[in-house]
């Protein structure tokens, strides 16, 4: 289990989970079914999956839309390059943090301390710029790597 820290798990330089990881299991019900879409269709072949919902980025704290504290201001809708380096605006919906499984043979998977592969995802509702420059809800989800949203530099 992760403990209580505050900054409990570093994924890249300057990068930071913040808060508690939640393990999803089968029967839990941490993404909902357009969010395990948007995750599967990554291609990613994980183990395990872990929700958490704010992230710090070069000493920015993004939250997301599911981090109900957040009431002050909004700071989980970003500016992101999606697949194809186009920019979008999209509302962060969650993170997610994918670990692969442990390849070592020689290795008891409870007891497990190698490096397995792992990802973090940002759940994205992706919203279109109106004519009058009012975001639209697009209704769909897409997953964006971290590094991606990164860019992300301005708020709408
Ligand atoms: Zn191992």
């Amino acid at each position: 289990m992760f403990n209580n820290r505050t900054k409990n798990d570093a994924i890249a330089d300057g990068i930071f989970v913040l808060g508690a990881l939640q393990r999803s299991w089968a029967t839990s019900q941490l993404l909902t079914d357009p969010e395990v879409i948007a995750v599967e269709a990554t291609g990613i072949k994980y183990n395990k999956l872990w929700t958490f919902y704010r992230i710090e980025i070069e000493g920015r704290i993004f939250h997301s839309k599911s981090y109900l504290k957040a009431t002050a201001r909004n700071n989980f809708t970003v500016m992101f390059s999606n697949q194809l380096g186009k920019l979008e605006y999209g509302s962060i919906l969650k993170f997610v943090k994918l670990t692969g499984k442990c390849r070592s043979i020689r290795c008891c998977e409870k007891t497990c301390t190698c490096r397995i592969p792992e990802w973090s995802l940002a759940l994205i509702d992706v919203l279109d710029l109106h004519h009058h420059q009012l975001p639209t809800f697009r209704g769909k989800t897409v997953v964006q790597h971290i590094k991606r949203v990164q860019k992300a530099n301005r708020y709408v």
